[in-house]
């Protein structure tokens, strides 16, 4: 592997690549071979601040651009996103190790999806008219936040970015971004791209670092919102330190998501939901239905043929299109995988295949499943984020409702049945924020994407998102004299 992947600077600030030296440095591993691929620098305080300041003065000449103009800078920069998909999906790859069969179709792709869905719709967002007694009348202006701070996860670095940024810009705000310091490189290109499609410097910025760096972006009184994507105790402390300056917040996090299997579902299509709901992207997905609930009389059928399946499944070079699977994102993280796998050993899960590291270079485990899971097994209660799949049994449909629920999460969940009402009812029941009818992670940007309980606050994707990038100033008007009582 050459360092090929080496950005020509650690951030993206002000329109241009930014170097300070002064910062720790980070070295970027190919997961799938364990070699270094790029070494950066963590943001220091002065690199930040020029994030902040820069994003600032770009905020204030975006948001008077009309929502046509921004609209086009977003929809032009979603057209050369999809036209370098190839390069920005190998990066994705090298970044993240997920297979080019996936990131070719999954991220580039879907971060160009957003750019084009918030372009086309940032010259309709108005206001409203509201006509009220005597003829007065007051009228409503959408008006954006200011400098929005973004904060990603590792599993989806481009797509992460694009799902804040895009709605974020459309609605006249600026951006500072900082990706997880595991996968640095690919918001990068998309800072790159915003440029080229018009966007002024300084209006979408990439920082490097760790928490460390992200900390201080949720306490600036520069900063107007933190948009989060990560796990449940980041998401509070996060919380936590944006409440201080009553900052506006979306927290994307993690969960813990239940599929069940009712006994009169089409077979083969609930397998493909579960292999897609928990071993895309090699587990590393937060709205994975990760606990799968299979109706005791179909469960013997449903194992024997997941696991003929999965032996279909392609495990190797990443670079390979013909690959299906690759490593998890980190010796790291395969380290807290393989734990959790001990402990389903250790607390009397049947281990049905897969388990163990992969005799090679990199972070590998193969898709792993455990059946005869019960409730209060850790690897049916804790969020994973690993290819392992719990598989529980259950009898009739109130008891699983009630089992599915019983968890603080709350993102996604799905049900297979070919009953309509069914399917409807029981979905109706779930507690999650988004749910899949005989189908599973499905995540088009016209629909909005978030959690309920400890899972998350706001929504991204849809009209929903508007929402949470921007704010209603109310003008009351009034056509006569003012009436004042003395
Ligand atoms: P983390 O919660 O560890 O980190 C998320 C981001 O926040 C990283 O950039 C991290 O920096 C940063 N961060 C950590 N602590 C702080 C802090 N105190 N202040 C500011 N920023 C901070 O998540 P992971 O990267 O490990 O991603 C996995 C998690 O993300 C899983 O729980 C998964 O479910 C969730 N997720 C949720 C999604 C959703 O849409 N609901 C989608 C994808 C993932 P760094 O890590 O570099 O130190």
């Amino acid at each position: 592997m050459t360092r090929s992947t080496q950005p020509a600077a650690s951030h993206f600030v002000n329109g241009a690549y930014l170097e300070d030296s002064a910062g720790a440095a980070m070295e970027v591993i190919y997961p799938a071979t364990g070699e270094g691929i790029a070494r950066l620098h963590e943001a220091t305080r002065d690199v930040l601040d020029q994030a902040i300041d820069g994003a600032r003065a770009a905020q204030a000449e975006w948001a008077v651009r009309s929502g046509m103009e921004r609209g086009r800078v977003l929809r032009r920069a979603a057209d050369i996103m999809r036209d370098r998909n190839r390069a920005l999906s190998e990066l994705e790859t090298r970044d993240t190790g997920k297979p080019l069969s996936e990131t070719l179709v999954a991220d580039a792709t879907s971060g160009a999806d957003a750019l084009e869905y918030f372009g086309s719709i940032a010259a309709g967002l108005t206001g409203e008219h509201i006509p009220l007694s005597g003829g007065d009348w007051a009228y409503t202006v959408r008006e954006p936040l200011g400098v929005c701070a973004g904060l990603g996860a590792w599993n989806y670095p481009t797509q992460i970015a694009c799902w804040k940024a895009a709605p974020a810009l459309a609605c006249g705000n600026a951006m500072v971004f900082k990706p997880s310091e595991v996968t640095p490189l690919c918001a990068l290109k998309v800072a790159e791209i915003l440029v080229e499609a018009g966007a002024p410097p300084g209006l979408f910025n990439v920082v490097q670092g760790t928490g460390d760096v992200g900390g201080p972006l949720t306490t600036d009184p520069r900063v107007a919102k933190v948009s989060l994507t990560g796990s449940v105790p980041t998401g509070r402390a996060v919380y936590a330190a944006a409440a201080g300056g009553m900052k506006h917040v979306t927290m994307e996090l993690g969960g813990k998501s239940p599929l069940i299997v009712f006994d009169d579902s089409d077979l083969e299509d609930a397998i493909s939901g579960a292999i897609l709901g928990n071993f895309y992207s090699s587990g590393q997905i937060c709205s994975n239905g990760t606990r799968v609930f299979v109706q005791a009389g179909i469960k013997e059928a449903f194992l024997a043929r997941l696991t003929e399946r999965l032996e279909n499944a392609v495990i190797g070079d990443p670079l390979d299109e013909a690959t299906h699977f690759g490593p998890v994102v980190s010796e790291t993280q395969l380290q807290i995988v393989l734990g959790y796998v001990a402990k389903g050993r250790e607390e009397g899960a049947r281990l049905v295949r897969g388990g163990d590291r992969l005799d090679r270079p990199g972070s590998w485990i193969a898709p792993t499943v455990f059946a005869d899971v019960t409730d209060d097994m850790t690897i049916a209660r804790e969020e994973i984020f690993g290819p392992v799949m719990s598989v529980l049994d259950f009898d009739d449909e109130d008891e699983v409702i009630a089992r599915a629920n019983a968890t603080d999460y709350g993102l996604s969940a799905g049900v297979y049945t070919r009953d309509l009402q069914r399917g409807h009812r029981v979905l109706g029941r779930l507690q999650a924020g988004a749910c899949y009818l005989n189908s599973y992670n499905d995540a088009p940007v016209e629909v909005p994407f978030g959690g309920t309980k400890h899972s998350g606050v706001g929504r991204e994707n849809g009209h929903a998102a508007i929402e949470h990038y921007s704010q209603l100033k109310s003008v009351y008007v009034r056509m006569g004299a003012t009436e004042a009582p003395y």
